[in-house]
């Protein structure tokens, strides 16, 4: 069972279709690079994905089970908020704008929905957060503030807070696309450690060097569609 499925998702807005019958397997351990042009679909399939966009066609699968619906006496209703909340937790979202709150400290950034959600003692949390800010080389800013930071050493907080939830899944949506050119490759680092360590990643990205150094897979996408989906090493070959 892939870790997630996306089989012919429709996804529109207004007159526009954003996604058109789009189709992606994803399995464990996976690093999959989604690419193509601007208005492809790219960052409408990740959001559709992380429960942010409501679909209109198709289906998706987090280890086999239906996204945005649950069953209730034996029929599929569409999710509550509550239901909605229960299957994005088993998922991570890194965002271009990296998206922490500005008025809490990078520790509890981090620690945050370990312990608000996931239920994880304060302490156990900490010492995990503290863990991963060691291995996104950040050690020393546990107790600063967002607005203190570089916008690379942001993102690679927010990576740590996604990895902290112990996700099935980390989808990546353009994470370098803000940044200013000489703090992208200290990202592209973090998320190339992060993937040898057998994390399952999507990653939409106009990044070509990461997509061919460390992407398992590469997929193509235009007009909303999945046109193209090899491994990584194949589509750098013969593009
Ligand atoms: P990509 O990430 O490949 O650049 P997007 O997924 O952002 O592409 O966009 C796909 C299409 O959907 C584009 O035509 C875009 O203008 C449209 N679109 C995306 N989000 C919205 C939205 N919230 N409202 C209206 N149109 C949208
Ligand atoms: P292993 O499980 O093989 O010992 P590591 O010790 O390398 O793997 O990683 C331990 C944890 O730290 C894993 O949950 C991994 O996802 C996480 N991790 C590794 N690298 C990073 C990174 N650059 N940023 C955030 N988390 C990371």
């Amino acid at each position: 069972v892939p870790v997630l499925e996306v089989a012919n998702v429709v996804k529109r807005f207004g007159d526009t279709t954003a996604l058109d019958g789009a189709s992606l397997k994803v399995y464990e351990g996976e690093v999959v690079a989604i690419l193509g042009p601007s208005g492809s679909g790219k960052s409408t399939l990740v959001r559709c994905v992380d429960q942010l966009e409501a679909i209109d066609g198709g289906a998706m699968f987090l280890d086999g089970e239906l996204l945005g619906y649950e069953r209730i006496h034996g029929h599929l209703r569409p999710l509550t908020d509550a239901g909605r909340r229960r299957q994005r937790r088993r998922m991570s979202m890194v965002f271009q704008q990296f998206n922490l709150f500005p008025h809490w400290s990078v520790l509890r950034n981090i620690t945050e929905a370990p312990v608000a959600v996931h239920g994880i003692p304060e302490r156990e949390a900490r010492a995990r957060a503290m863990e991963l800010l060691e291995r996104v080389g950040l050690s020393d800013k546990a107790d600063a503030y967002p607005r203190h930071l570089s916008g690379g050493q942001q993102q690679r907080v927010a990576i740590a807070r996604g990895v902290a939830v112990d996700p099935r899944i980390l989808l990546f949506d353009e994470p370098t696309s803000a940044l200013d050119p000489e703090l992208v490759d200290e990202v592209l680092q973090t998320m190339k450690q992060l993937a040898s360590t057998g994390r399952t990643m999507v990653v939409v990205t106009h990044e070509l060097e990461f997509a061919r150094n460390v992407a398992d897979r590469c997929v193509f996408m235009a007009e909303g569609k999945v046109i193209e989906d090899r491994p990584a090493d194949e589509f750098f070959r013969d593009p």
